[in-house]
């Protein structure tokens, strides 16, 4: 697998928002996004390799539970993606996608395999001002009737707002989150709050490694 690093740290959102977990950040993505704040892990030279099987025996030696795969985009390795997560061993992984891959085969031919670890999708649906408002929509379906995992919405305009306002008529049942842009600040955190209130199936997340300066 081609990574860019393994780390520990708090983690920053979605559901499992502030519990201490281990981190690892694949390398490489397919999208280019405006407000990427990885962009070292787009291109350069800032990865090395390692095996699944290497990754997955550092990983299992850690006491910590909660284990977020990250980028980049990790299913742009799908392949050597599954076999690191069906080598985990007690583990409840988060892994974060940009939502333009469709997720139901990973899951299927993860939970096929009957490991102990739970898997969960934190699921990006890029906005206009990603400047790639790509999404596979059989991504709805599936997290409705797996319940495994989430829906994000990272806004950065009133123009996001009008988009996710439009999306969100199809997504009750599947827990959704919106969170501002951090580099905004708190004018446009305010302008978030008011939409979050007039709307009964959304909820406000600011990104908490951000605002502890954290990884
Ligand atoms: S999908 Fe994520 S990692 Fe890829 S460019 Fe967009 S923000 Fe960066």
């Amino acid at each position: 697998m081609k990574l860019n690093s393994i780390f520990q740290s708090i983690q920053g959102e979605g559901r499992f928002q502030g519990y201490p977990s281990d981190f690892i950040r694949f390398f490489g993505c397919n999208l280019n996004c405006s407000y990427c704040d990885t962009k070292y892990t787009l291109s350069g030279d800032s990865f090395y390799f390692m095996t699944p099987e290497e990754a997955a025996e550092k990983l299992n030696k850690s006491d910590v539970p909660d284990l977020c795969i990250t980028g980049g985009e990790p299913m742009c390795q799908e392949n050597e993606l599954l076999k690191f997560l069906i080598l985990l061993s007690g583990k409840r992984i988060s892994l974060e996608t940009n939502g333009s891959f469709e997720l139901e085969p990973l899951y299927r031919a993860f939970s096929a395999a009957k490991k102990d670890s739970e898997l969960f999708f934190s699921t990006d649906w890029k906005t206009p001002a990603s400047g790639n408002p790509v999404f596979d929509e059989r991504n709805i379906n599936f997290l409705k009737k797996s319940g495994a995992g989430w829906i994000k919405f990272v806004v950065k305009t009133e123009k996001d707002l009008d988009f996710v306002e439009e999306k969100l008529k199809f997504l009750d049942g599947i827990e959704t989150y919106l969170s501002p842009v951090f580099e905004q600040g708190k004018d446009w955190f305010s302008a978030v709050e008011k939409f979050v209130k007039s709307h009964k199936n959304i909820r406000l997340q600011l990104q908490l490694h951000k605002i502890l300066g954290i990884e």
